[in-house]
């Protein structure tokens, strides 16, 4: 059983050929990986079985795979380099250069198609026989399987490749606690993923990375069930500067909702191969936790890094001392539940007395999710009796999830403070709030609030 309140700030790592080996993710689990990512852009089955395995084997944590969407990759025999005002010739099949999608028809003369996270930009310069001749605005060295991106066109691509059917499939044989979809552009992206996923209690994760995405994001939060900032194509789809206010508003909705919210790429990228961050990156991540992010995550720092158990330290650093200051406000909106209501007294009576700790025996996760959207200074133990929801709960801001079966019948407060004195996540002396949905079957409808201190409970326990 690991504790994880002294870090509140949940951490994804991407793994890769940087980080795919046991030693390395034990490492990284140790120094504060809460989540492992798999993304499909990269890797094969064999692979993802292997780092699933591994994965398994250190530790009750969730595992996020990507399923790509509606994304385009570059094709290139070999690594090409290209400066500003070259001209070159990409097709839609085999040639030296290509794209995984054929857009001919979908782009005009004029249209900027930038490749790598828009490191490299060109602009189409003419189109004939289905290929494009491409002027070089901003050169670099083009490699083979970077990202696309062709701003402000939506694109006529499948909601889902072949290799996302598979990954859909394969993701449920697996129990993958989250898919991440990658460019969202409206509730029906998310819609057609469930279907597709058919009964299952694994979640979505919603990536905002283009113009659509942030636009639908209101309709997009109604499906999914957490939201990533996927700042890495967001900043090439829309424009660099206007990243993080976009960042702070899809965060502060997530917020109010109590719905997980990730914060990704190049958060600490100067660790791709570098011992330490730049200054910059070190404030980026502990603001983008002030922000209100649940998790923040590492990309090609832990994927391709040379430094993937530093940097999962350094950001375990970073957080740890941004949440000293960390305060959640989240502004009434009617009644909306009981849950959502009585999360509210809990954040009001954590405030103002002297609690160790809050407690939450929840079905779904959803509690847990109110209390934590309020950043309270307890650790939040979260009991479930689902060993999908435990794990996903992992995700959750300032929660330690517990799988516990505990008996409804009997006096589940009774029953949860033996359950975590046992796993020694209580202590004695400890002043708890307990909160729990009693004689009732509907969600969202945790109905009690008790607080006691440990030992007086336990002498309760020993009378029976
Ligand atoms: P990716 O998504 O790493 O799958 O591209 C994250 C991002 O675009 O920031
Ligand atoms: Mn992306």
């Amino acid at each position: 059983m690991r504790k994880t309140w002294d870090k509140k700030t949940k951490i994804v790592a991407t793994i890769g050929p940087g980080s795919m080996k046991l030693e390395t993710m034990r490492k990284m689990y140790a120094a504060g990986m809460d989540a492992v990512r798999i993304n499909t852009a990269h890797g094969d089955f064999d692979q993802y079985d292997h780092i699933i395995g591994m994965t398994r084997a250190i530790g009750d944590i969730p595992i996020i795979m990507d399923i790509k969407g509606p994304s385009v990759r570059v094709r290139s025999r070999s690594p090409r380099q290209v400066k500003a005002g070259d001209l070159v010739v990409a097709g839609f099949g085999d040639e030296e250069l290509s794209f995984s999608y054929d857009f001919y028809d979908e782009v005009r003369v004029g249209d900027r198609i930038a490749i790598d996270d828009g490191t490299i930009n060109t602009k189409v310069d003419g189109k004939h026989d289905g290929m494009l001749t491409l002027r070089v605005v901003d050169g670099g060295v083009i490699q083979t399987n970077k990202g696309v991106n062709i701003p402000g066109k939506r694109l006529k691509i499948l909601r889902l490749s072949p290799k996302d059917l598979k990954a859909i499939e394969y993701s449920k044989e697996k129990q993958v606690e989250f898919l991440a979809l990658s460019f969202t552009r409206d509730a029906d992206d998310v819609a057609n993923l469930r279907k597709r996923m058919g009964p299952t209690k694994q979640a979505i994760i919603a990536k905002i990375e283009s113009e659509a995405g942030v636009l639908h994001v209101a309709e997009i939060l109604e499906q999914a069930d957490a939201l990533m900032v996927a700042r890495g194509d967001l900043g090439v789809e829309i424009e660099y500067h206007r990243v993080p206010l976009i960042q702070k508003d899809l965060i502060r909705r997530c917020n109010h909702r109590g719905k997980v919210v990730i914060t990704a790429t190049q958060m600490l990228e100067t660790m791709v191969d570098k011992p330490n961050p730049s200054r910059a990156e070190t404030s980026d991540v502990a603001n983008a936790i002030l922000d209100g992010s649940d998790a923040v995550m590492l990309s090609a720092e832990t994927s391709i890094g040379k430094y993937p158990v530093k940097s999962v330290e350094m950001m375990s650093k970073i957080a740890v001392e941004a949440e000293r200051v960390l305060t959640g406000q989240i502004p009434a909106n009617g009644f909306q539940n009981i849950s959502e209501t009585v999360s509210r007294s809990i954040e009001m009576i954590a405030r103002s007395m002297p609690l160790d700790k809050i407690v939450t025996l929840t079905r779904s996760g959803y509690t847990a999710r109110m209390i934590a959207r309020f950043r309270p200074q307890q650790p939040i133990i979260a009991i479930a009796s689902d060993g999908m929801v435990t794990r996903q709960l992992e995700l959750v801001f300032g929660v330690t999830p517990v799988y516990a079966r505990y008996h409804e019948a009997d006096d589940i407060i009774l029953n949860a403070c033996e359950i975590l004195v046992g796993k020694r996540l209580l202590e004695r002396d400890d002043y708890v709030l307990f909160t729990a949905g009693v004689r009732t079957e509907t969600p969202h409808e945790s109905n009690l609030i008790e607080i006691h201190k440990v030992a007086d409970l336990l002498k309760v326990v020993n009378k029976q």
